[in-house]
């Protein structure tokens, strides 16, 4: 990138650009004109912490210390964790050293849909990590630096593994080697020799992985061979493969992509077994492999080193349970456990598009259970999952850790490497938003005008595309609230709108802003089926006078709420996720279904909801007076208890 681009970029003159980078790490000489493209992220972060050090006044700084000094003492034994500006949900979860699905649920009783894979602000992770017990610091840019040399993510990654699994879990092999060497032919020989139990004689599927058994216990096996879709894994930051089978020739030897994919497996830390191949043939050697092996410093157990070596013969199928019996013992010492509870994330390892099934993906499950009917994210992909099945295409209710599956019901294919993550508690946000919408544009008749929910608000879904424009836009937007209307920005994120975001302003009713943010292509694509219009702003000032515009429409289209009349709970007879049974007596007035109810308890506001149906002696009715018991239903939180007071009201727009 040219330099006077980035420096347009940072809102500032190119001279001194070029003159603080020395100061700020990048030593790229005061005459340059381009800037290596690897770098400029960085530059575009150091600086944006540069500026809000420098703009963070004094005042600021003393509020912060008094709010400190206010805290508890628990609060300030509280563990300290630096982190960057911005920080990747996964990555947050492994420095916190906290189960992946515990963050996300943090995360999601505060509104926010990240996925595994994306980013959350400084902001947004600091209340997050302050709910689970920590006191979180930014990182200067020099830590950052630091910390990234470190590479200590990998060391966090062993410890959380070890502390939120405790089941057992079949390992997750790979088949690597030189062509030609018979990695196909060991996949199909182990696929065929040792089925699971009742599925022999059964049709296989390709669908990207296996299982075997072998007394009892379960080997999955990712049967497209080769280091490529391995690399593939990798780069998208997912380590999938527990232990490596490196296949070698007898009659071979070691050839260069076995040494390749060696080096490989010890630079990831994978372990790995030698199945010597082919001992059938008259011109196998396998002393020479073993000598070319201790040759390299990987000397053969039974010459007093460390390296297993098998040897099989994959076309003849021979000494085929030695090498799972390997495989055994290798998992056994690593020890690989899961935990099934929870919600399920895992790698997508193979995907295609078919002409009837639609997008299909296999998922290697890796914490949690997949289920039926989860909803899902994969990457910008989302979907309700439809079917779970094996490789003998045998339907399943539900998949644990290390089982690989074919599942449909994703919108889109996503890309193999993805992480799947369910995100069961959607339908709680949805919910949540849904109740923040029914009390936006409303005036409650009779009720105390200082309830901050009365007053018509107008949410917001907020796509920026760095931190220092969410935070200049959620400042702007905070002096647009009046005490008639207010914006609120019930999610706030960086990068491209997603589909989940187009799904959130579907059920929330959210205006939907991406500043510099462009919608994902299946997000477009999303918001045009169901009608959603994204709003893009290059401009705040332009953001901002489109936001006072929609804000002075829900002023004048103002819904006054009419009391009908109150019920005193006396009992509660259903309680699901989005609704209750509940039955009372009115006490004052008439109440009638397709109603709004305020919940009211102690003379505090709970919640509103809606009056679905009415009963009354068992049959369905259209009101009921004071002085009468009645059954109803309430569509909204379940938070009902008996002795509440339920105000019901009739609503009218104007
Ligand atoms: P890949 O390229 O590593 O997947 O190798 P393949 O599995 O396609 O095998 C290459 C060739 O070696 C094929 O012709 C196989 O039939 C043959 N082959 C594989 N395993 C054995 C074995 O154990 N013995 C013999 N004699 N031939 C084998």
């Amino acid at each position: 990138m040219n330099v006077t681009e980035l420096a347009r970029r940072l809102k500032v003159p190119t001279k001194e650009l070029l003159e603080t980078l020395p100061e700020l790490g990048f030593d790229i000489g005061k005459r340059a004109i381009k800037v290596d493209d690897r770098l400029v992220d960085k530059i575009i972060r150091a600086w944006s912490e540069r500026k809000r050090r420098a703009s963070m006044s004094e005042q600021e700084a003393k509020i912060k210390e008094v709010k400190l000094g206010d805290k508890d003492e628990k609060a300030a034994d509280a563990p300290v964790v630096k982190i960057p500006d911005t920080i990747v949900v996964r990555e947050y979860a492994e420095i916190l050293q906290v189960p992946v699905n515990k963050l996300m649920i943090e995360l999601m009783k505060n509104g926010i849909m990240a996925t595994l894979n994306q980013a959350i602000d400084f902001e947004t992770a600091n209340i997050i990590g302050e709910d689970l017990g920590f006191k979180i610091e930014r990182l200067s840019a020099e830590e950052k630096e630091a910390a990234a040399a470190v590479g200590q993510d990998l060391k966090l990654k062993e410890i959380i593994r070890q502390r939120a699994a405790t089941t057992d879990r079949p390992p997750v092999v790979i088949v690597m080697g030189h062509v030609d060497h018979g990695k196909t032919t060991v996949l199909d020989a182990l696929r065929e020799t040792n089925v699971i139990g009742s599925e022999s004689g059964g049709i296989t599927q390709h669908i990207g992985a296996y299982q075997v058994e072998l007394n009892g216990r379960i080997i999955t096996f990712l049967d497209t061979p080769g280091h490529e879709a391995f690399k593939a894994m990798r780069s998208r930051g997912s380590k999938v493969a527990d232990v490596a089978v490196i296949v070698v020739a007898a009659d071979d030897g070691l050839q260069p992509q076995t040494i390749e994919v060696i080096t490989l497996c010890q630079k990831e830390n994978i372990p790995f077994i030698i199945a010597i191949n082919k001992v059938d043939k008259e011109t196998a050697d396998i002393d020479r492999v073993k000598t070319e092996l201790a040759e390299i410093n990987l000397s053969p157990e039974d010459w007093g080193g460390k390296t297993i070596c098998v040897p099989i013969s994959a076309k003849k199928k021979e000494n085929l349970d030695s090498l799972l019996e390997m495989i055994l013992l290798v998992a056994d010492v690593e020890e690989l456990k899961a935990d099934p509870e929870g919600l399920a994330a895992g790698t997508i390892i193979e995907t295609h598009k078919d002409k009837n099934e639609g997008p299909v993906a296999t998922v290697l499950v890796q914490t949690g259970t997949l289920r039926l009917g989860n909803l899902v994210v994969v990457g910008d992909v989302t979907g309700k999952i439809k079917a779970i099945k094996d490789e003998y295409d045998k339907n399943y209710d539900s998949a644990p850790p290390g089982k690989p599956v074919k599942i449909l019901g994703l919108k889109n294919t996503p890309e193999v490497g993805d992480v799947l993550e369910v995100v069961d508690d959607i339908r709680l946000i949805k919910q949540k938003h849904k109740h923040k919408h029914m009390s936006s544009g409303s005036t409650i008749t009779g009720a105390s005008s200082d309830d901050e929910a009365e007053i018509p608000t107008l949410p917001l879904i907020l796509r920026t595309d760095v931190v220092g424009s969410q935070e200049a836009i959620i400042e702007a937007l905070s002096k647009l609230n009046s005490d008639k209307t207010r914006a609120k920005i019930i999610k706030k994120g960086l990068g491209y709108i997603t589909d989940v975001d187009i799904m959130e302003a579907e059920n929330s009713g959210a205006m939907l802003i991406g500043f510099h943010a462009k919608p994902s292509k299946s997000a477009e694509q999303l918001a045009r089926d169901k009608k959603i219009t994204i709003h893009q702003y290059e401009i705040i000032y332009k953001l901002l006078e489109e936001v006072k515009t929609e804000l002075d429409k829900i002023k004048t289209q103002q819904t006054t709420r009419v009391e009908l009349g109150q019920i005193k709970v006396l009992a509660i007879f259903k309680t699901a996720k989005d609704h209750m049974i509940v039955g009372g007596e009115v006490t004052k007035g008439k109440v009638t279904p397709n109603t709004v109810v305020k919940v009211v308890r102690n003379g505090e506001t709970q919640d509103l909801g809606k009056l679905a149906e009415l009963q009354s002696s068992k049959e369905i009715v259209t009101e009921v007076a004071a002085g009468q018991q009645c059954g109803l239903r309430y569509n909204g939180r379940p938070i009902i208890e008996v002795g509440d007071t339920l105000e019901v009201y009739q609503e009218k727009t104007e």
